[in-house]
């Protein structure tokens, strides 16, 4: 456990490559060496705020990594992860089962249809599990694209 402070490196909350570290005679001020933002600190909050972005994209640093705000304290425990892998098989599972208990009979129109939808439900939920997680860590994801997109060209 380390807190936010001064001269201090920190992993990069949107590129996730680089570093930030503090500007040197500039107070609360960080900056990433790879993807070149800005950012600001508050060290009584232990906040990292994007100065750079148009939108308003802070992180809370928990000592080990960067979360949303809005999430103090809160740590993502292996009851998560079932509860997410739940949500995921759950419905398709109980989609699944219903079309190998009652099978539309071969060669009608909609006899894919069963199972297009069970694929269509574990796509959907994966969707929103995924959304889920980027939003817990305040991972920008179009950020680290263009991040990573800059670094190939
Ligand atoms: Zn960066």
């Amino acid at each position: 456990m380390k807190r936010l402070k001064d001269n201090e490196t920190y992993p990069c909350p949107v590129c996730r490559s680089g570093n930030v570290t503090s500007l040197f005679m500039m107070e609360n001020t960080f900056s990433c060496q790879f993807c070149q933002h800005l950012f600001t600190a508050d060290f009584s909050q232990q906040l990292l705020t994007m100065m750079d972005s148009e939108i308003s994209l802070s992180w809370y640093w928990n000592g080990k990594q960067w979360s949303s705000p809005q999430r103090q304290g809160m740590e993502l425990g292996w009851e998560y992860a079932i509860a997410g892998l739940l949500f995921v098989l759950l419905p398709s599972l109980i989609v699944g089962t219903g079309a190998y208990l009652f099978p539309p009979v071969p060669g009608t129109p909609l006899a894919w249809l069963p199972t297009a939808w069970t694929i269509l439900t574990a796509i959907t939920h994966c969707g929103i599990l995924l959304w889920l997680i980027t939003e817990y860590y305040q991972f920008p994801v179009r950020l680290y694209l263009q991040a990573r997109w800059q670094q190939r060209s």
